[in-house]
């Protein structure tokens, strides 16, 4: 409360190391007052993990043996290193009074420099020789400098210059001086860190959120007209981190900023680094239209930024952008306005035909449902609210039961709710990898149920998202849980969705090829609903298509018959079987039969239905002794 105090008093504060909520590592925060007229009328706070703070503030010199450190006003060391630490020193004060000879002179003398905030220069004998230290105040709350050097070295280093002049004489004072100018460099540059830190982002070397918040007030409360708020981040980018790594994960950062920095050069446009992949920019807006025009262009250029040589991973953005009222910060505050532009980016977030979208009051719902789905999912789970419906296949040929696809549904509160309601989100937070497995689970003890009554069980499709694609120890958790579950791997088939492949082809070709090597069936889910379905045939090779509905449609035109003949027909000499899925009516079960089309699956056969109304069907379907 006192940093805050004190800041909005007008001055800059950081505060000591404290313990982050979120994963308990020691963070620093730097609370930066804003004026107007001269006059505070708010601060703005950033945190910063207090390792890279040690890092920057905590130097050696001299070849590593001189260090200097920051202490508090009661000598206890702020951001210790390991060289402060390896010099047993904890609190500085405390240290120097331990000291053999006059400990309790030297304790005294730090502590009233410290409580007056002035300097001091220090020799004594310590444990390790002769040192001499220099305390000077950093300016900033009431922390001082503390630079620690072995005497000899600033022997040394001035004896070669001064033996035989004569002048040995003036050593100890010319090394002093020495010693003390070194020791304000140090300081300089402490201090010039420390607000680089405040201003600067470490990793594009850009402006920092803090200093684009203040910017954008400023900006905003002095300059005329209409702006637009734009709040940016990519889909999964944590994976290019786990697939490929940190290194690459900064150098994609950094051409991301740089790519942005490009985009918004024309004046008063200013960008900045958030957090992780996040990125924020004001814009002056001087059209809807032309807006959108900029941004479907910014779209494509980030689609076409190559993350590594061999291309292993897309970077596909989300943008959401507020555009604001005339005098924005007048009834509210920028990070206000922020969350909006926030929002709208969420609303998209994993939409791969929608990259953005304007923020308006109707989003609010959406996340609050969101918001909503995310805190009951996980008992949901442990509760098994989530039941697997059956949807059956039938063979073309004669309308025979010959699989199924497993389907989830949730119930919520007495209601059912669709997997479309929650399955993209539950891809968007990761949750998605547990139910897919407690799917995959429950179809596994479906299958074995079936054996114990005595049915003959038919192999059973469960979709998987792009997710678990991913994860470069798929395949092998996969097999070893298949091997536990179920020994026949025919009758668990894996449906990955189209859109996968196009997004990253050359890992996802890897793990399709690792998982039919162990016998596992792999059919592709929505065909045809991607823009490069075929071209993407030639690289993967697989062990099925499924058709969507979308083919269906206009069945009966000579163009939508021949894209459908021709379709089933090239899939057919590629080996791979043809599932239709959405078959309605009589008519058109005739049509694709006609056309070589080996299943179908849809509601003219069946709807997803529950375990036992399928189960019923299997006992039918059995093969008559
Ligand atoms: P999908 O895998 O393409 O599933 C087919 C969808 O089409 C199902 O919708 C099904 O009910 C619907 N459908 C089937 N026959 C017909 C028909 O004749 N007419 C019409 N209009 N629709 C038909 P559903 O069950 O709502 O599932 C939607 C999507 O949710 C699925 O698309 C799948 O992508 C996803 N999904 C469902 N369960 C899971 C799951 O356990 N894990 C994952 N990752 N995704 C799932
Ligand atoms: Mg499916
Ligand atoms: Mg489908």
């Amino acid at each position: 409360a006192g940093l805050w105090r004190a800041s909005l008093e007008g001055q800059e504060q950081i505060s000591d190391p404290l313990r982050d909520c979120p994963d308990g590592k020691p963070v620093n925060l730097y609370i930066v007052p804003m004026f107007k007229d001269g006059n505070p009328v708010g601060a703005l706070f950033s945190v910063m993990p207090h390792d890279d703070f040690s890092r920057h503030l905590v130097m050696t010199f001299w070849q590593d043996e001189g260090f200097s450190f920051l202490i508090k006003k009661d000598g206890s060391v702020i951001a210790p290193s390991r060289r402060v630490e390896a010099a047993g020193i904890v609190n500085y004060i405390a240290t120097l009074a331990a000291l053999p000879q006059a400990g309790h002179t030297l304790a005294a003398r730090v502590q009233q420099a410290l409580d007056s905030g002035s300097t001091a220069f220090l020799q004594y004998y310590s444990l390790s020789g002769n040192r001499y230290a220099y305390l000077m105040p950093v300016g900033i709350n009431d922390w001082s400098l503390v630079s620690v050097l072995p005497a000899y070295m600033t022997e040394d280093h001035l004896r070669s210059v001064m033996l035989g002049t004569g002048m040995l004489g003036a050593v100890q004072i010319l090394c002093i001086l020495a010693f003390i100018w070194h020791i304000n460099r140090v300081q300089y540059n402490a201090s010039t860190r420390l607000w680089q830190q405040v201003y600067v982002d470490t990793l594009t070397e850009g402006c920092s959120y803090t200093r684009f918040l203040m910017k954008a007030s400023e900006q905003l409360s002095e300059l005329p007209g209409r702006w637009a708020l734009m709040s940016l981040d990519i889909d999964n980018f944590k994976l290019v981190n786990s697939i490929l790594d940190q290194e690459t994960g900064n150098a994609t950062l950094l051409k991301l900023y740089r790519l942005l920095r490009a985009w918004a050069g024309r004046p008063h446009e200013l960008v900045a680094r958030h957090t992780g992949d996040v990125f924020v920019a004001l814009l002056p807006l001087t059209g809807e239209r032309q807006l959108e025009q900029r941004l479907d262009e910014l779209c494509n250029q980030i689609l076409h930024t190559r993350v590594d040589e061999n291309d292993s991973y897309r970077l596909v953005p989300s943008i959401g952008i507020c555009l604001l009222p005339e005098n924005p910060l007048q009834d509210s505050s920028l990070e206000t306005w922020l969350d909006k532009s926030t929002l709208a980016r969420r609303t998209v977030k994993g939409n791969h035909e929608q990259l953005y979208a304007f923020f308006d009051e109707s989003m609010e719902s959406i996340i609050r449902y969101r918001k909503n789905i995310e805190n009951d999912m996980v008992s949901a789970l442990a509760r098994e609210e989530f039941e697997i419906y059956y949807q059956s296949k039938h063979a073309a040929s004669d309308g025979r039961l010959v699989g199924a696809e497993a389907l989830v549904r949730w119930q919520r509160n007495g209601v059912q709710v669709p997997p479309g309601d929650f399955i993209a989100e539950f891809e968007r937070n990761g949750f998605i990898v547990n139910l897919d497995r407690y799917v995959f689970l429950h179809v596994c003890r479906q299958i074995r149920e079936w054996r114990k009554a005595g049915l003959e069980p038919v192999p059973v499709s469960v979709n998987i998202s792009r997710l678990h694609l991913y994860d470069p120890g798929f395949v092998e958790r996969y097999i070893r849980m298949l091997d536990v579950a179920e020994k026949d791997r025919k009758l668990l088939q894996l449906e990955i969705t189209e859109s996968v492949l196009l997004e990253n082809a050359s890992l996802i070709k890897d793990t399709v090829s690792r998982l039919r090597a162990q016998g596992v069936t792999i059919l592709i889910d929505d065909f045809g609903t991607g823009y490069s379905a075929m071209s993407m045939l030639k690289e993967i090779k697989v062990d099925g298509v499924k058709l969507d509905k979308s083919f269906l449609v206009g069945i009966g035109s000579p163009r939508t018959d021949t894209l459908l003949r021709s379709t089933i027909s090239m899939c057919r000499s590629l080996d791979m079987e043809v599932t239709v899925e959405g078959v309605e009516t009589a008519h058109e079960v005739a049509f694709l039969r006609s056309l070589g089309c080996d299943t179908i699956q849809g509601y003219y056969f069946s709807r997803p239905s529950p375990a036992a109304v399928f189960t019923a069907m299997l006992q039918e379907a059995q093969p008559h002794d």
